[in-house]
């Protein structure tokens, strides 16, 4: 059993905190919300009455916030983690953030005397609640190994994929590509149906021919081929369009920082961006179905 600290209990952190409880731990559990603290100590977290309280004694500190300011501001502000919790606890950083806030915040906790993982996700709030996410981990060894078992409870793969920041690397070039590949997928779809050739037999051979991607097998936009994706609900999310274009614009800036050329990444922010701002931002990433038909 770890003293485990779980900061920031919305969508994804109330599961995947309750995950931990599951497994033994001793978690106290801290978010804005009030309400999001009540629910957590109905499923067997301690309740925190702030930042101070719930990292006090903890061996671990677990965050889940919506963004880069969030994150710098609960760790490193007036009474923020550093500044309150034993200086042997592990930090372990879940949200989704830039690459370049990532390492500024690695760097600020070392200096505090701290060892700080980055730890971003895969999977969405179905994966946070069964304990299946995917974590993508960036900071030192002795960091990963520390934070390790500790995400084991709350997913089924956890990766290093380096130094500080390259775990927000991997999330924003994997997500990067699933954008660009459903916007495609959704073409491909479309231009069969209007050539006359019908949904479920395009996906019976491009899902076995070069064409074969995630974004088609397992969450294909054209509803009928996979049953459980959300074009079969009339893309109900899922994956929202607003978190993809929180990801595709964490990418376009970090491509900017490093010289990279992601014109189509661009492009497929964009395309979401116009989405967005047309209303659509609840609507399933897979929605730009409906975009790609002239439907919205
Ligand atoms: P959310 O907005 O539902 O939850 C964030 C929680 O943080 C809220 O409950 C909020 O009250 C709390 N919070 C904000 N500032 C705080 C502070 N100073 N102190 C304590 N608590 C604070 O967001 P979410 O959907 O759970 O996403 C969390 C992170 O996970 C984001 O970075 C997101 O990009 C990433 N993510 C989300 C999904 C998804 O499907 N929702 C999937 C993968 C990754």
């Amino acid at each position: 059993m770890t003293n485990i600290a779980f900061i920031g209990l919305g969508n994804m952190g109330s599961g995947m905190c309750v995950n931990l409880v599951k497994a033994g731990h001793k978690v106290k559990a801290f978010d804005l919300s009030p309400d999001a603290i009540r629910a957590a100590e109905t499923n067997g977290a301690i309740a925190a009455s702030g930042i101070q309280d719930a990292v006090s004694d903890a061996e671990c500190v677990v965050t889940m916030l919506p963004a880069g300011k969030h994150v710098l501001e609960v760790y490193f502000g007036e009474h923020g983690i550093t500044s309150s919790a034993p200086q042997n606890a592990v930090l372990i950083d879940c949200s989704t953030i830039a690459v370049e806030d990532a390492r500024r915040a690695a760097e600020n906790a070392k200096a505090a005397g701290f060892l700080m993982v980055d730890a971003p996700v895969s999977g969405g709030t179905a994966a946070a609640d069964a304990g299946t996410l995917t974590f993508m981990v960036g900071g030192p060894d002795e960091g990963f190994a520390k934070a390790k078992p500790v995400l084991d409870a709350m997913g089924k793969n956890v990766f290093h994929a380096g130094a500080a920041g390259n775990g927000q690397v991997a999330k924003i070039a994997n997500n990067m590509l699933l954008g660009i590949s459903m916007i495609g997928t959704c073409e491909a779809f479309n231009l069969a149906e209007k050539l006359g050739l019908d949904a479920q037999t395009f996906f019976d051979i491009a899902s076995t021919a070069s064409g074969q991607c995630w974004s088609m097998t397992s969450y294909c936009p054209s509803p009928g081929p996979v049953p459980a994706a959300p074009s079969n609900r009339d893309y109900q999310p899922g994956f929202a369009v607003a978190m993809m274009l929180k990801d595709l614009k964490l990418a376009a800036g970090a491509a900017d920082e490093a010289g990279a050329n992601i014109e189509f990444g661009k492009l497929a922010e964009a395309t979401y961006q116009k989405l967005s701002e047309d209303g659509f931002g609840g609507l399933d990433f897979s929605g730009v179905m409906k975009r790609v038909k002239d439907e919205i």
